[in-house]
């Protein structure tokens, strides 16, 4: 299994999402399951700083999440929601609703049965979120700490807003990762932050095969690939 932490921006999804079908693994994105209690939670009229209430709507919540690299089903009671969760209103509304411990409980619990599910299945599984490492699979054989500059994490960020149809700009989206970075930091259960042997990669300078490659040498090195790096990565 590969943990994936970091900030936003960082190229996580895509990075995890390729590694995973590198290595034919399966691959889950927790942070789409945070987005889809947050999406529940603006849906039911609910202020997502009122933590009994975001409790008991995350507690209803029917959260559908797929676990292949090559399509990401995301779905909130039976209907898709992959691009509503990416929107401004539940990006700005994410950071308090998963700073709640109980919802954080239910979300990891959820995430080691998805987890061992797939391992039992496909026999390996890449984990993208912020405490992976440290808290929802503190066995993992790799853990990968993805950082990159608070600009090229924006300008990224702007980019897919923009190819998304989302109005965005460089100095906004800024602002936008910088704030949440520091959301998701400072709270008091799982804080954002790099297991202690978690290899810390800088991805500010390298473009997403690169990075791939990178990985791909660490999971060789792991004992998660028998492929020649170079060639995996390809
Ligand atoms: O990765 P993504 O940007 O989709 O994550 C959205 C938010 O969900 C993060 O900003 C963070 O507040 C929360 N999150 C978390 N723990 C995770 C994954 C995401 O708290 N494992």
């Amino acid at each position: 299994m590969v943990a994936m932490d970091g900030p936003s921006g960082t190229g996580k999804s895509t990075v995890s999402r390729k590694l995973a079908a590198k290595l034919g693994a399966g691959y889950l994105d927790t942070g789409a399951m945070y987005r889809m209690v947050t999406l529940a939670v603006l849906r039911a009229g609910v202020d997502p700083a009122d933590a009994p209430a975001v409790i008991a709507v995350a507690e209803k919540a029917e959260l559908g999440i797929g676990t292949s690299p090559d399509e990401a089903t995301v779905t909130l009671s039976g209907e898709p929601v992959a691009a509503e969760i990416r929107g401004a209103d539940v990006t700005t509304a994410v950071s308090p609703v998963s700073a709640v411990p109980a919802v954080r409980e239910l979300l990891v619990a959820r995430q080691r049965d998805l987890i061992a599910e797939v391992l039992g299945r496909v026999g390996g599984i890449v984990v993208e979120g912020r405490d992976i490492g440290t808290v929802v699979a503190p066995d993992a054989e790799l853990k990968v700490f993805l950082t990159a500059s608070a600009e090229v994490r924006a300008a990224r960020r702007s980019a897919q807003d923009s190819a998304a149809g989302r109005e965005s700009t460089v100095d906004g989206a800024k602002a936008a990762v910088e704030r949440r970075d520091r959301l998701d930091s400072t709270r008091a259960t799982s804080p954002l932050r790099a297991a202690d042997d978690a290899v810390e990669v800088d991805t500010s300078q390298l473009n997403i095969d690169q990075v791939i490659v990178a990985l791909a040498e660490l999971a060789l090195h792991r004992g998660l690939l028998e492929d020649c790096p170079a060639e995996a990565a390809r």
